[in-house]
């Protein structure tokens, strides 16, 4: 089973927005309420107040304080959980050894949802054939379901982006293999204007509309750099600055999923560098300034790879911008050099296409590529 979210737009109406923002505020008063507790029993006493003993406040709190009866019990359980996961990553870091920041309280702007956790039972109810949605304590919700719910619904959580809402379904899945696929392909990781370069000469290019909005956000980075300090044209210079990083996030995180739903399609087998030791390897270090979003894109491919039962390999970056895909002759050229001429063999090729040449004869030649079921065509 793997769990996959379906994020949807709310439309609430203005009382609406209202109480979702009143729920924002009670929640988090209510973490910070929990996340003090336990600060002052950790400081004071060295003791530490569990979950289960925080929960057992609630009833209470519902009785005491009536603007929390509006609010489902469960979410406010789920608030406390929050507050129970923050300390035991808190402290799985300090057993580590690793550097641990002490759970912090949220200001309004880093609280932006709250979570039914058994929506598929109570709490959240898709209505007129999913054109609405019942939220608890805030009423019946227009909402968009551009694509269909899949799977066994367990969590729903309500968030705010900026000035919009949105509805997460997180359901459980059946993996679905496709069918087995004895292709295998290179990917190079490209420089610009490529996003990729595949071993076969496939070139994928960032979509156009995504490069609009990267401009767009120059030029407002640009304009907000001029607004004096507390004005309010500032202020609405930060919000649309805030709304085109996340208008990029999204189209970036479509744009991905695309490609790697393609690739995992077309090809049983995928091939690329590893980017933890790509950081590393310098003559390609000037790459990693034109897009940060190859980790996640990998993830997504990962992702995707698993669960139609692909196969994916990483393999070291070392010379694969270097060798000659025919005959191996090794050559260091500039980075500029768009194109690969050997001075071995006479072949040329277009470099990045080499590179993923190389990249899938690695996954052949490799630790991590051998001992494995599949050969490289
Ligand atoms: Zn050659």
């Amino acid at each position: 089973m793997t769990r996959k979210a379906f994020k949807y737009r709310l439309y609430p109406t203005q009382p609406q927005r209202n109480d979702l923002e009143r729920t924002l505020a009670l929640c988090r008063h209510l973490y910070n309420a929990a996340l003090q507790e336990r600060r002052e029993a950790y400081q004071k006493a060295g003791k530490t107040v569990g979950f289960y003993e925080q929960k057992r406040w609630l009833p209470e709190i519902r009785t005491e304080l009536p603007e929390y009866k509006g609010i489902h019990s469960q979410v406010l359980q789920n608030v406390i959980e929050r507050v129970d996961k923050a300390f035991q990553g808190f402290f799985r870091r300090v057993r580590a050894g690793q550097k641990a920041g002490y759970p912090r309280f949220k200001g309004r702007e880093r609280y932006d949802s709250f979570t039914f956790p058994q929506a598929r039972q109570t709490g959240v109810k898709l209505q007129e054939g999913g054109k609405r949605v019942l939220i608890y304590g805030i009423g019946s919700v227009k909402v968009k379901l551009h694509r269909p719910l899949e799977g066994r619904l367990k969590a729903a959580t309500v968030k705010r982006e900026g000035e919009h809402w949105y509805l997460v379904f997180t359901c459980e899945v059946e993996p679905r293999p496709l069918p087995s696929n004895d292709q295998a392909i290179g990917i190079d990781l490209g420089t610009n204007p490529h996003f990729l370069v595949t071993s076969e000469g496939g070139m994928v290019e960032a979509p156009r509309y995504y490069q609009k909005t990267q401009a767009k956000l120059a030029r407002a980075q640009h304009s907000l750099s001029r607004r004096k300090r507390g004005s309010s044209r500032r202020k609405q210079a930060q919000r649309q600055v805030a709304k085109l990083h996340r208008k990029i996030a999204n189209q970036r995180k479509d744009f991905h999923h695309k490609i790697a739903r393609r690739l995992v399609n077309e090809y049983g087998t995928i091939v690329h560098e590893d980017l933890n030791i790509l950081g590393l390897a310098r003559t390609r270090l000037a790459k990693g300034v034109l897009d940060a979003g190859w980790g996640r894109f990998l993830q997504i491919l990962a992702y995707k790879a698993e669960e139609a039962g692909r196969r994916v390999i990483k393999v070291d970056p070392k010379y694969t911008s270097q060798d000659c895909p025919v005959c191996g002759h090794r050559e260091r050229k500039p980075l500029w050099v768009r194109e690969f001429r050997c001075s071995g063999c006479g072949g040329h090729f277009h470099r990045d296409v080499a590179a993923a040449i190389n990249i899938l004869a690695k996954a052949r030649t490799e630790p991590s590529g051998m001992g494995t079921a599949w050969a490289v065509p």
